[in-house]
């Protein structure tokens, strides 16, 4: 057998333990584990950190930011496709705020049309697009921008997903979801925050529900286009 054949088997069973590990802390819609099987997370990471590419962790990548831990990643996912009318079909569009290295882009692309991603990090969302090509993916759309502010066209998402923690639900973002979407976001401070699932029930009634303990990064305001790791 070829090194790089070998490389590839060893990554691949470590994918699938990392898929029975976010299984036995709860995660059951196999949907969204067999896209942690079949997604390269070690393409997302930096070499220096590859060989904990397939640990439940978050790592390091860069300008002070990390990739999530597939866990949560695994949970946010789940709260969006559970219950709701397009539990059987994919989703249209996906509005994922923080692309970091791509990762979550990459695992959302399986279940919608496009996902339409926005980083304020200039270098990173550079990066997230070579990342996802190398990984294959094809089905999404990079910004550099704010994301609080929302995608900066007038356009309307089935689910939108924050992956940094802000202290009040954007507004910006609440507006630009569909009638039966949900958003999912971080809210809190550095040391105390929650996921807060977020059901737009009509044009002008939404329902709000507190759910896990997490920890992400702050939602910044602006952009950065500098290249100083
Ligand atoms: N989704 C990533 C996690 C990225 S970490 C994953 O796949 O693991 C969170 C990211 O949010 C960081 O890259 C950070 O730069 C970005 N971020 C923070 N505030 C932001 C904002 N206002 N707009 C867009 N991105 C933001």
């Amino acid at each position: 057998m070829s090194f790089e054949k070998s490389i590839d088997l060893n990554y691949q069973r470590a994918r699938k333990a990392l898929v029975e590990e976010i299984s036995s802390k709860g995660i059951s819609d196999l949907r969204v584990l067999d896209a942690f099987l079949n997604t390269p997370r070690h393409l997302f990471i930096d070499g220096a950190f590859s060989s904990r590419a397939y640990q439940d962790m978050s790592l390091p990548i860069g300008y002070h930011q990390t990739i999530s831990q597939p866990f949560v990643v695994a949970r946010m996912i789940e709260l969006i496709l559970k219950g709701n009318i397009f539990e059987k079909v994919p989703l249209g569009t996906i509005l994922e705020i923080g692309t970091g290295c791509g990762y979550q882009t990459a695992i959302l692309s399986n279940f919608c049309r496009k996902v339409f991603s926005i980083e304020r990090i200039s270098p990173l969302a550079e990066r997230a697009k070579i990342n996802l090509k190398s990984a294959g993916v094809k089905n999404f759309l990079i910004r550099c921008a704010d994301g609080s502010l929302g995608w900066p066209t007038f356009k309307k998402f089935d689910a939108i997903i924050c992956s940094a923690v802000s202290s009040n639900i954007p507004e910006p973002l609440v507006k630009q979801l569909e009638v039966s979407g949900k958003l999912i976001c971080p809210i809190g401070n550095h040391e105390d925050q929650n996921l807060i699932l977020v059901e737009k029930k009509s044009r002008t009634e939404i329902t709000k529900k507190v759910l896990d303990s997490v920890l992400f990064v702050p939602m910044l305001p602006g952009i950065v286009d500098l290249d100083d790791k």
